[in-house]
């Protein structure tokens, strides 16, 4: 004998301890002691379990506790086990610490043999069922303990209905039944070479063996495997004795499935199915169809009265919504096993809030139980909860949310189709950066290549539009306008439907639901922000992204992108102009243009968050991200001197030949047309070699802007410094839009922001165009709007010379996208593509660092930052941008560090909410 307690009887085994006794085990215990109606049992412990598998052997001295505690049980059910008369049948039934439902065995009815049965009889006065529930226990101990498997029972059962000429199970007699009881034991016999064993005990030591095997069968391992159980978790199964109890016994009798609360709405009453003189096997099996718990008030209101006890009392006892099962037995009402509902994020959202009002949970509770994560499906419309169509083709669900529209294949076409009112889907192989106008467009996108962090992915995050990336199933031909998905050929303008919740692609139009932001939601967000530390901004970049974000409640806008303002139709060929422009005049007349324009884009952004702060970051990308690439200009320009080449020939066609053979000069002439089609103004104008000229200067330029490692390239500050007219503009440009608001009587917080800092000395040289254009937009404009000065923290260097850097910097933003790829040198688009998944599989890595914050080596580095960046200055404002803003966990990291605020994008800023609410109670 070991010193460890392998048994506990209900009465006094400890609720709490789900690692030992299993949930439903621990619930069972619990139930019992606070007085709740639960048939006589025990449970056994999971480290017998964990004895069990270990040694391939029950533990010593277990049977004999067994056996002990089923006298116990004797007692207080009145039956004994294995007597002829009146004999106590028990239900074997496994359990771990975490709900993995259908994954592991249970056997009912364990006891029964060719004597107990006689006693069952006696006790049900129903001949039928008793015959049913031994040849059911036979086939289930045989498949469950002895591996038998089901068809040689069906086949038994599929003979005998031919013979007696039965149609259903329901229709065979008690004498069929019975001997099909014979010839399942007689299956048994046959295929173990032993006799079924009629030993009550001899079954239930076989049967708690083969519970304890179920924890490692391969449904349970793979269940574990998929939703990331892991030993800390749960490790092993409990195994729960219950005495059974019999819902058909009569109409006094039934059985059924309840849920406290509507798990579906949220809805304060109780919800279920149940079936009147019936087993709970019945109800799984279907044969008949259970009734809704509401007309048990009609039909049996006394057990009804008893079930809103039990369910009342569960639910003050619990303080969370409980998912039971019950059985009636002779009007009396049992409970089998409570856990806590799972419910969807509206329901969730709503017993939260009402179960506060009702004063059954107290406000950190109902913060607390809400998976932050779930918030998702109420904030983009999903598809109609009743439909269940077969997709298309899956990729992978890069942003959230569902979405109809006609299939568009660029850009230019999706923006005028939708601007002219139509509903479109933008599918392409991949995007980049100058399809966004395509983006603003379309109600979703789609794309055959790319993760879950691609150009698509982010944008459409960003803006809160569904996507599907990488969905390989779908093959694109942009010439002809169509892309093929297996059988399947779809066409420019066709319908489809996308959810980006689940990277599905269906035909057709597929109803959706849109998001509610419901009363509930607000009330429980607002309760979060009185309680979160961090604040939460929002990552936007236009003036409609701001409004959209300020309705998701977020504080302040965290990080404003210029470059995003840039990439806008109306916008490049001025980005490209003073790319492309050869003095300083010309990009100075460039920079004029944009200055107007981006002023415009401030004023906005200011005017949707007037009274919160805006961080606008100054440029960051590589110029040559502003032009086409190389190979698509040389492709235009052979395209161009082929259509020049036509328009020459077309020309210099001789007459003679229309005279000679006019057939064949027309095909030609014809052909010739054809080539040189959108050609015709050039060709009036001799213009096509100012158009070739112009695109290969273009080219030269692009080839000279051309980096080996662009994103450690000409890029961020290091522009700002080398091209002091961009980032001047720019700045002047956030102060006089800011100086305008304030002289409308607006108030505005504007903050500058330096990316791709690596050294005090740039952040200085920056600091000091912020200082002069300051004094200049004051005497212009004739008023002093604060600003603030503050650098990302994307570089390890900069990390490291915090101190220093926190002289001129007023805030800081940890910019973690780029601050992983540099603690980890990876990087991330290859990473992703390449070794990063093995990583993962084989434990190199726990997660995609780029997915879930890295808090051993970027965690470290922003401790430090925020450390040493403090001492120079306390009151130092801290925050990150960046995807890992808008993740719980990550977000409990940054709570714990002390930053100030995290910023994320709009769709996301509830989520986060929650988060830090959460955060700050979990501490
Ligand atoms: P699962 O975890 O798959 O739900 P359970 O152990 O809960 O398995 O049992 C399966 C079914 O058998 C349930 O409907 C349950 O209510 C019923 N059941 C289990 N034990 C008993 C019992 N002692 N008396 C009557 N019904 C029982
Ligand atoms: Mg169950
Ligand atoms: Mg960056």
């Amino acid at each position: 004998m070991t010193s460890k307690r392998y048994i506990h009887a209900f009465e006094e085994g400890d609720g709490k301890n789900k690692m030992l006794l299993g949930g439903k085990g621990a619930n069972l215990c619990e139930m019992t002691q606070i007085g709740l109606n639960v048939p006589p049992g025990f449970v056994i412990t999971t480290e017998a379990c964990l004895d069990y598998l270990e040694k391939d052997r029950l533990p010593d001295g277990l049977m004999q506790g067994v056996l002990a505690a089923m006298k116990e049980v004797e007692k207080k059910s009145g039956k004994l086990f294995g007597d002829a008369k009146n004999p106590l049948l028990v239900s074997v039934r496994s359990g771990s610490a975490m709900s993995m439902p259908g994954m592991m065995d249970t056997i009912l009815n364990l006891g029964l043999n060719n004597s107990t049965i006689k006693g069952l009889i006696a006790q049900t006065g129903n001949e039928r069922f008793a015959h049913d529930a031994l040849r059911r226990f036979i086939q289930l101990f045989g498949k469950i303990a002895l591996g038998i498997a089901d068809e040689h029972f069906d086949a038994a059962m599929t003979a005998m209905k031919r013979q007696v000429g039965a149609a259903q199970d329901v229709d065979l007699s008690a004498e069929n039944l019975a001997d099909l009881a014979n010839q399942f034991a007689a299956i048994v016999q046959k295929h173990t070479g032993k006799p079924f064993p009629e030993d009550p005990y001899e079954q239930l030591e076989i049967a708690i063996a083969a519970v304890f095997r179920s924890w490692n069968g391969k449904r349970a391992i793979d269940y574990r495997k998929q939703f990331r159980i892991t030993p800390a978790m749960a490790n092993g199964t409990a195994v729960n004795i219950v005495t059974m109890v019999f819902g058909n016994m009569g109409d006094d009798s039934g059985t059924g499935v309840g849920f406290t609360r509507n798990p579906g709405t949220g809805e304060n009453i109780i919800y279920g199915e149940y079936l009147v003189n019936a087993q709970g096997e019945d109800v799984v099996a279907g044969i008949r169809t259970p009734k809704p718990v509401a007309e048990m008030e009609q039909e049996m209101p006394e057990i009804y009265r008893q079930l809103i006890e039990l369910r009342n009392r569960l639910e003050s006892h619990y303080q969370e919504v409980q998912d039971f099962e019950f059985t009636i037995e002779r009007g009396r009402l049992y409970c089998l096993q409570t856990r806590n509902g799972k419910m969807n994020a509206r329901a969730l959202v709503r017993t939260s809030v009402e179960m506060v009002k009702e004063e059954l949970i107290d406000k950190k509770r109902a913060l607390l139980r809400v998976d932050p994560v779930m918030l998702e499906q109420l904030l983009v419309p999903q598809l109609a909860p009743d439909f269940y169509g077969k997709p298309l083709a899956t990729g992978l669900p890069a942003s959230p949310g569902a979405a109809s529209g006609r299939i568009v294949f660029d850009a230019d076409t999706a923006e005028a189709r939708g601007k002219a009112g139509e509903k479109i889907i933008l599918v392409r192989e991949e995007t980049k950066p100058e399809d966004i106008h395509g983006f603003f467009q379309a109600q979703g996108i789609l794309t055959s290549r790319g993760g879950k962090t691609s150009h698509a992915a982010v944008v459409a995050r960003g803006m809160g539009k569904p996507c599907v990336s990488g969905c390989e199933a779908i093959v694109i031909n942009d010439q002809a306008r169509s892309a093929v998905i297996g059988e399947t050929t779809l066409h420019e303008g066709d319908v489809i439907t996308i959810d980006g919740s689940t990277g599905r692609v269906y035909a057709g139009e597929v109803p959706t639901v849109e998001a509610t932001f419901s009363a509930e939601m607000e009330t429980l967000l607002k309760w979060a922000d009185e309680v979160a530390r961090l604040k939460v901004m929002a990552n936007a970049d236009t003036p409609d992204d701001a409004a959209r974000a300020r309705a998701f409640g977020a504080m302040g806008i965290g990080l404003c992108r210029t470059e995003r303002m840039f990439n806008s139709t109306d916008r490049l060929p001025i980005v490209q102009e003073m790319i492309l422009a050869e003095t300083t005049e010309e990009r100075q007349a460039a920079l004029d243009r944009l200055l107007t324009i981006q002023r415009a884009d401030f004023k906005g952004i200011f005017k949707a968050m007037k009274g919160l702060p805006v961080t606008v970051r100054l440029l960051d990308p590589p110029m040559h991200e502003f032009l086409p690439t190389a190979a698509q200009l040389e492709l235009e320009i052979a395209h161009l001197h082929h259509m020049r080449d036509s328009i020459k020939a077309l020309e210099e066609l001789p007459e003679t030949l229309k005279l000679l053979n006019p057939r064949l000069y027309q095909q030609y002439a014809d052909g010739l047309n054809k080539l040189s089609m959108g050609m015709k103004e050039f060709k009036d104008n001799h213009l096509e070699e100012d158009v070739i000229h112009k695109k290969e200067k273009i080219l030269k330029k692009v080839r000279a802007l051309s980096e080996v490692n662009p994103m450690l390239g000409h890029r961020g500050v290091r522009l700002g410094i080398t091209y002091p007219e961009i980032y001047s503009m720019q700045i002047q440009a956030i102060l006089e839009a800011a100086a305008l608001c304030a002289r409308e009587g607006l108030v505005v917080y504007p903050e500058i922001m330096v990316p791709q800092v690596a050294t005090v000395e740039e952040l200085k040289r920056i600091h000091g165009y912020v200082q002069r254009l300051h004094k200049v937009v004051e005497l212009t404009h004739g008023i002093n709007v604060g600003v603030k000065f503050g650098s990302m923290l994307e570089v390890v260097r900069a990390c490291l010379r915090s101190g220093r850097m926190a002289e001129d910097a007023e805030f800081f933003s940890f910019g973690t996208n780029d601050l992983t790829q540099a603690t980890f040198s990876f990087s991330r688009e290859d990473a992703e593509n390449k070794f990063l998944p093995s990583y993962i599989e084989t434990g190199i890595l726990q997660d995609n660092p780029f997915e879930v914050l890295d808090l051993k080596g970027v965690g470290e580095l922003m401790k430090l930052a925020v450390t040493e960046g403090r001492k120079t200055r306390p009151d130092l404002k801290v925050g990150i941008c960046g995807e890992h803003g808008g993740h719980p966990a990550s977000i409990h990291f940054c709570h714990e560090i002390g930053l100030t605020y995290v910023s994320c994008s709009g769709p996301r800023v509830p989520i986060a909410r929650l988060a830090a609410a959460q955060a700050q109670l979990r501490k």
